[in-house]
């Protein structure tokens, strides 16, 4: 039986986010800068987020050329450069919210590790489109620095992105969570939203935790669940995907800097903490990785281990010390989700690969929906 307080004080709230990954997390700071008194809640149903948003590579990446290039089969050019401009925008959101120290956030340039050599016009194609967002022209045809960087010989390009850098993904978080704490939003970790359901003004929401279970009730509802949206709301279009990442033990005299894609983007590794973090692969196992569920993929597995050895530092003995998975969201093309249900409910979801970048903005712009 509750207490008065209880009921009184602390189960009804008039905005609550439904998922503490990137994109609730930011939606919930976005509503509270603009309403300073509103009672808000976030529901998260691991005790550290468990999703995408703690598993991630920590890239602040906007698209290699080869990524983008397969990009304009689903994309006219517009709208290629529409979403390009929201994953910069949602970088320099993240990164003026908390700051970049509380981030980690360096600014190391990418790169893109080519099996062909460069080709110009595409370069100056792609620099031409994206030089309004950043101000200058992304791309440069570095192939002549290649021999610095002591890659496999099957490398025989390299592409750099001059406003590419990295955040440190766990410090991310943990930076967003203090904020949170900061501005007053009560955060339930390790609760899960059975059922909702909308009654008169309010939604009444069913939330079960190992120990209790508890009806809340809210006047507007943000679901920022991404891959797990289905559950809940069984009519978006959305599929599951999941990553691997592994990271290997410490590396004597590594001296690498940079944050490196291959393979249409599929791949990706860079330097940290003396390690190599290299993700991906996905690409050789759709159908396999097409899932919600956490796991390693043994031929993932078995590709970035080969990959480790062969391209990224032959020559160089590196032992794996561990894997982990994360998984994403998917649909017909890179556009997430953003819509209202009803009048009370929206949801922003499905944020592919680049969530990092296109998660702080689309946590805006969802709060922003409620209010219109
Ligand atoms: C291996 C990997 C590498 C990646 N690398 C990069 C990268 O380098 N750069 C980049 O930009 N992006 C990267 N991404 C993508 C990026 O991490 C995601 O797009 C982004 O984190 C999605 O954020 P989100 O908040 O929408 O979803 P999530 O982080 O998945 O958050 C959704 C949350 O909802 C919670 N939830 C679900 N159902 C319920 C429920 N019923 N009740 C309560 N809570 C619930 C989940 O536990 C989860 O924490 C990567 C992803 C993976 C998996």
């Amino acid at each position: 039986m509750l207490s008065y307080w209880e009921k009184s004080a602390l189960l009804s709230y008039e905005f609550v986010v439904i998922g503490g990954g990137i994109v609730g997390c930011f939606a919930a700071l976005s509503y509270r800068a603009k309403h300073p008194s509103a009672r808000i809640a976030l529901i998260e149903r691991g005790i550290l987020p468990s999703g995408a948003s703690t598993k991630n590579a920590g890239f602040a990446c906007f698209g290699s050329i080869s990524e983008l290039q397969d990009d304009l089969n689903d994309f006219t050019l517009d709208e290629l450069v529409a979403l390009t401009e929201k994953r910069f925008m949602g970088i320099n959101h993240m990164r003026s919210t908390l700051g970049d120290k509380a981030i980690g956030y360096e600014h190391s340039k990418g790169y893109e590790l080519s099996f062909n050599s460069v080709d110009p016009e595409q370069l100056s194609f792609f620099n031409e489109a994206l030089k309004p967002i950043f101000k200058g022209e992304p791309f440069s045809d570095c192939t002549g620095d290649l021999s610095h960087f002591g890659f496999g010989s099957s490398v025989k390009g390299l592409i750099a992105h001059a406003y590419e850098g990295s955040i440190h993904t766990g410090k991310m978080i943990s930076a967003l969570y203090q904020l949170l704490g900061e501005q007053g939003v009560r955060c339930f970790t390790g609760c899960t939203l059975k059922q909702f359901e909308e009654k008169g003004a309010e939604v009444i929401l069913e939330v079960h935790s190992s120990q209790q279970q508890l009806s809340l009730s809210a006047k507007k509802v943000a679901f920022c669940t991404n891959a797990f949206s289905q559950d809940l709301l069984p009519d978006l279009k959305i599929v599951p995907g999941r990553g691997l990442v592994l990271i290997t033990k410490e590396i004597e005299d590594l001296n690498l800097s940079g944050c490196f894609h291959y393979n249409s983007g599929y791949n990706y590794f860079r330097p940290i903490d003396k390690r190599i973090m290299l993700g991906g692969a996905r690409h050789l196992d759709k159908a396999g990785e097409q899932t919600a569920e956490f796991g390693i993929n043994e031929r993932l597995k078995t590709s970035l281990v080969a990959d480790l050895s062969a391209l990224i530092l032959p020559n160089k003995p590196v032992e794996v010390d561990y894997f982990w998975s994360g998984i994403m969201a998917f649909g017909a093309n890179k556009h997430p989700i953003l819509k209202r249900v009803s009048e009370r409910i929206a949801v922003a979801a499905r944020l592919g690969g680049m969530g990092v970048a296109v998660g702080p903005l689309l946590g805006k712009e969802v709060a922003e929906l409620l209010e219109s």
